[in-house]
This record gives C-alpha cells, structure tokens and sequence, in this order.
C-alpha cells in the first residue's frame, strides 16, 4: 500500500535546464556520475555533522557509504547513500520546484561560453540534473534521518514534470537513485566503466565507494599525510578533485601546524581566475574539517576576501566537533587558524615572489585584480605592500611589474615620497602634462590603470617611511628642489623685468577671457615641453579620485581648476608678443579657449567637442592662408 501519487511541473529554468541537457551531445557525460557521488558524499557529511553534534539520529548503526550496482539485462545503475536523506518537502525543495538561481546563472554562461556543459554544471549547484544526459527514467527513493519522517520515492523522465509518491514500505535512512540508462548509455552499467569513472573523478570522496561490497576509492585525507609520502601527481588530482579545474594547479601550500594550535591544511592557487565574468561568486572558501569530519564547505572566513582565489580544507584538532557554524567566527580557536593560514599564504608568496619570478608573474596576471582588495588588511600590511605590484615610468612596457621595494631602491637620496599617476593606458599617462617636471627631474611615477589601485594607495597612504602621493597632489616646491636630469637642463631665455609685467597682464586678460571656468591662470612649475594643463585647486583628492566620485554622486558638472602656462613654451611667448602689440586682439582669446578645452579634453572632461573642433578648424584654416603665403605657393 502506498500514498497518492502527486505530479508537479518543473521550474521554468530547471525545465530549460533539463532540455539542454536531455538533447545536445555532450563528450564528456561520465561526469553525471561525479555528481550524483557528490551529492551522496555531501549527504554523509551532513549525517555525519548532526551525529557529532548529537542529533538523533534513524539507524544511527549503518555504515556510512556509498554503493554503486548494475544491471545490465534491465539496463540500470543504482547509486545509494546512507547519508541524511530527505522528506518529502526537502525532495520538493531540493530537487524541482525552488527556483535555484544556479540554473539561470548557468544557463546564461553555457550560451556565452559555447563550451561542453558537463565541465562546468557541478560548480552551479544544478549537478543532480546531469543526470539526464545519460537517463531516461530516474527515481529516488528517500528516507529522511528523522525518525518520524515517511519515506518518499520521486519519479521523472526529465522532460517537463515529476511525480511524488509517500511509501508505506520500509526503507533504511539515506537515498537510493536508479538510474534507467538510455539505450545508446549501456556503458555506465558495466562494472569496469564504473571503477574507472569513480577512480578518475572520486577518488577522494571521504567515505568507501563500493561496486559489489568492493571499496574503489583510497579514502585518504590527503592533507594529514606527510609530506614526504605525497608525489606531485597527488597533489595535481586532489586540486581537480576539490575544484573542478581541469589543470594543475599553479602551486600548493602543504601545512602541518603543531603549536600553538593544531592543524593541517593543504591550499592550492589555481593557474586561472574562476570569476572572470563576475558570476559563480560564491563559489570560494576553504573546506572547514574538525578531525577529519566535514563542518563547513567553502567557509568564507577563514581566508580574507582578498585571498579568495585559494581553494583548499582546513582540518582543525581544536575546535570542537559540535560548533555551530553561526558561532565559529567567535571562536578563538578558528581565529587563530584563520590569521596562521592567511600569515602563511602571503609569505608563501614572498617566497616565490622572491626565488620564482615567472610563476609570481602569472599568479599576479590572474589573481592580482582580487589580491588589491587586500588595502585594508592593517594586521598584514608589511607583507601585503611587498607584494602588490604596478606599472612604472622606468618600465619598458605597460606589461612589466614594479614592486615598492624597486621603487625605493632605485628613488632619489632626499625622495620622501613614492608618486603614482592614475590613466587609461600607458600612452596616455606618458603623454600627460602633469609628469613632465617628473621626467625632467628624473623622478619615478607608478603607472596605474585600474581604479582599485589608486583607491588601494591612497587609503595605505605609506609604504615603510614614505608617503604615497598622486603625481597631481605632490608639492612642486619639493619637485623644483631635485637636480634636473642632465639631458633636459636646458637653457632658456629669461624674460626681462618689463615682459614679466607684460606677462601677469596678459594671465589677467586670459583669466578674464575664461571667466568662472577657472579659478586662476598662472606660471606652471611642472610644465616642460606643453603650452598649458588644468591643475585641481583643492588639493583633498586626485583628479582621477574625484572624478569617481563625480560619477558615484552623478555629478556632471566641470570643478573649476587652476590653469596653469609653461611661460617658456614658444606659444605662450608669441602670445606675449601679439598681446604687447594689441591687448584685445581677437587671436590671444581664440588661443586661451582652446588651450583651457584641450586641457579638459586631456583631464577627460570635456563632454562636447563641437566648440574645440571649430576652433581648430578655423585656426587651421588660417594658417594654411599663412602657410601658404611664407612658402610662396
Ligand atoms: P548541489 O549539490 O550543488 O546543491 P545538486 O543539483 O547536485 O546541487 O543537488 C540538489 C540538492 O538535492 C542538494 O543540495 C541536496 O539538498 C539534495 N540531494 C541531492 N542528492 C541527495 C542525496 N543523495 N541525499 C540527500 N540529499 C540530496
Ligand atoms: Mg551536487
């Protein structure tokens, strides 16, 4: 005798879900496998989390384990747990009806990626519907470890619904799934294929994995081994096991921590960056493990954010079996493992920083962008600052990598500050007006191309005993103090007492031309080799800063800015000329317009050019008249 039999639709995406995988050809289906062994393993570790806590528990006796059986007349697989099972609601919940946002989320990263779905379906919590890529019928029978909860048995064909039925029949806890196998998928039911498949992709699945009461699987907690005993091929197949990754790692940290606390730890830094489109965020943390029994998998808090990139287990001797997991961030035990590993991950990379150039260089390519949200990790701040790494004007491309302690040993004697400047490429830093009194003194600048850099200097403010300063913010009185490089100490006429006179009424005039739009025209120190550039009057932020934080407040509006003029620049002593002759010539305010647009254009301000292209099309127009006239064409 058994209840009534309920039908229910999937959710819109699982249905979407479902037909991608019930229809296209995919190479690589034995990974269906991986996750419904997951899923049972992940099962076990739950039984086994509320049994250590003390959690009645329904036969509290059976092994803990996973059993695989075939049949291949009636072509079937069965794959059967003695994890924690589910009710009936937890079946409707977990498997059909919540909208997971994981499917959507894969969905969209399938159609953008065009790659083979079952490489990536088991890191969007959709693994169980994998499945279908090899089935006709599946059905899983459940019973739940809650003493008073029935046993329940969901049937589909995996094409638009399932059914629910509550059995009468006894059932031992945990879940059993029969797997019908489509015609063409007869593979999976033969005994060889099978050890095979767990043996690539299970082997360290933590309970035994049998096939006809054979254990497959090592189950060996990797990471309490020694050392010694560990050949890299280990390492390389426990890093794809644990992240899905179908490369090695870039590299491994192995710890065995006696004092003051006990752990082991084994972490792994993948050779790419998982989060490349902004999705699968989640998806980080270390696998947390009390004496080798699972807490918490991806715990977020035993790494900072910055270090996200790490995947890896924790195995604490410590901690209690029975934490709460609301409660570890509490814990003074997890607290102290949690600042070990993060102390130890960055001086690992120290360490390769130091002794492996190239892999540190790879590592930073892919991990870096995350890394710099370290800023703020005052605990580590000394390590941490060794470690970043920009873009310099002594670079001899926009690839090479500039540590601080290369900045600070190769600065000026009296340099107290380390300056950076903040641009889209590198082009067009080097082009900016602002760093010509940089180059002429010979002072470095770092080269930043991503916002997050200059939030990231400008909230450490200092490296060891040097002030961080944005190249627009430094003291030009402390610039004007360094000697000049030897190439660009060049002579240049003064101007007599009775020009400079001239000079100030021609900035009057210019001011005047100019109005509200600045707040001052006058000499620049910093200037080499351009006519003119636009300087920000309050000195709390850097150009780039505020801009941000224009666009965060919605803030169209153009601050007012100094403008600053190179009086040894030919343009500005021409002008000087036309100026003395006649004081309202129409020419000295076509000149000073264009040269406050094309500084805006060059702080990135300028939103309408129309103005700027008149002019110039005009002042084109003009000497192409005197062009012609001199080359007597
Ligand atoms: P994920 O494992 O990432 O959560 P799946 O699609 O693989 O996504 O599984 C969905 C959910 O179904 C699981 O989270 C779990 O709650 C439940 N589930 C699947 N298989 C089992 C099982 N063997 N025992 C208990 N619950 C299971
Ligand atoms: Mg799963």
């Amino acid at each position: 005798m058994t209840g009534s039999t309920k039908q229910y639709e999937f959710k819109a995406e699982i249905k979407q879900l479902l037909n991608i995988l019930v229809h296209s050809l995919y190479t690589n289906k034995e990974i269906f496998l991986r996750e419904l062994i997951s899923n049972a393993s992940d099962a076990l570790d739950k039984l086994r989390f509320e049994s250590t806590r003390g959690t009645e528990i329904e036969n509290k006796n059976l092994p803990l384990e996973i059993n695989l059986a075939f049949d291949k007349e009636k072509n079937t697989l069965t794959i059967s747990d003695t994890g924690i099972g589910m009710t009936k609601d937890e079946l409707i919940k977990n498997i059909g009806t919540i909208a997971k946002s994981g499917s959507e989320e894969f969905i969209k990263k399938l159609n953008e990626n065009k790659q083979d779905a079952s490489n990536i379906i088991g890191k969007f919590g959709v693994g169980f519907y994998s499945v279908f890529m090899v089935a006709d019928k599946v059905s899983i029978r459940t019973k739940s470890f809650k003493a008073d909860e029935k046993p329940v048995k969901w049937t589909s064909d995996g094409l638009g619904s399932y059914e629910i039925v509550e059995l009468d029949e006894k059932l031992d806890r945990g879940t059993i799934i029969e797997v019908h196998l489509k015609e063409d998928e007869k593979e999976f039911s033969d005994k060889w294929k099978l050890e095979q498949i767990v043996k690539k992709h299970s082997n360290f699945i933590n309970f035994p994995i049998k096939i006809e009461n054979e254990q497959i699987n090592k189950v060996t907690a990797l990471w309490r081994e020694p050392k010694s005993n560990i050949k890299k091929e280990q390492y390389d197949e426990f890093y794809k096991f644990l992240s899905y990754d179908n490369e090695p790692p870039l590299d491994y940290i192995h710890l065995s921590i006696d004092a003051p606390i006990q752990f082991h730890s084994l972490m792994f830094l993948p050779k790419k960056n998982f989060d490349l489109f902004g999705m699968n965020r989640d998806n980080y943390g270390l696998d947390l493990y009390v004496r080798r029994v699972l807490i918490q998998h991806q715990n977020k808090d035993l790494l900072p954010e910055y270090l996200s990139f790490v995947k890896g287990v924790v195995d604490s001797e410590d901690l209690p079996l029975n934490i709460s997991r609301e409660t570890l961030q509490e814990n003074v035990v997890f607290n102290k493992i949690s600042s070990s590993i993060t102390s130890q991950v960055l001086t690992f990379l120290t360490k390769m920083a130091e002794k492996e150039k190239e892999k540190f260089t790879e590592f930073w390519k892919e991990h870096g962008k995350v890394f710099k949200l370290g800023y703020s990790d005052y605990a580590n701040k000394d390590k941490y600052l060794e470690l970043l790494r920009f873009n310099s004007s002594v670079s001899a491309d926009e690839k090479e990598l500039v540590s601080f302690a290369d900045y600070s040993g190769r600065m000026k004697k009296e340099q107290k500050e380390i300056y950076y400047k903040m641009g889209p490429s590198r082009e067009a830093i080097d082009q900016d007006p602002h760093l010509e009194i940089f180059k002429s003194k010979g002072l470095e600048v770092f080269y930043l191309y991503d916002p997050i850099d200059e939030f990231a200097l400008s909230s450490m403010m200092k490296y060891k005993d040097f002030d961080l300063r944005s190249v627009d913010q430094a003291d030009l009185a402390t610039l004007e103090k360094f000697e000049s490089a030897e190439e660009t100490k060049d002579k240049k006429e003064e101007l007599n007492k009775d020009d400079k006179k001239h000079l100030d009424s021609l900035f009057s005039k210019m001011k005047e031309i100019l109005g509200d739009k600045v707040t001052e025209v006058k000499i620049s120190k910093r200037l080499k080799g351009s006519p003119a550039c636009l300087v920000n009057p309050n000195t709390g932020m850097s150009a780039s800063m505020q801009k941000i934080m224009n666009i965060v407040n919605k803030d169209t509006s153009i601050p007012a800015h100094v403008l600053e003029l190179n009086e040894d620049h030919k343009l500005i002593r021409n002008l000087l000329k036309v100026f003395k002759q006649n004081a309202n010539d129409e020419y000295i305010s076509n000149v000073t317009e264009q040269l406050y647009e094309s500084s805006l254009l060059m702080e990135g301000y300028l939103a309408d050019p129309h103005k700027l292209v008149n002019r110039i099309n005009q002042m084109l127009t003009e000497s192409s008249d005197w062009y012609t006239t001199m080359k007597k064409i």
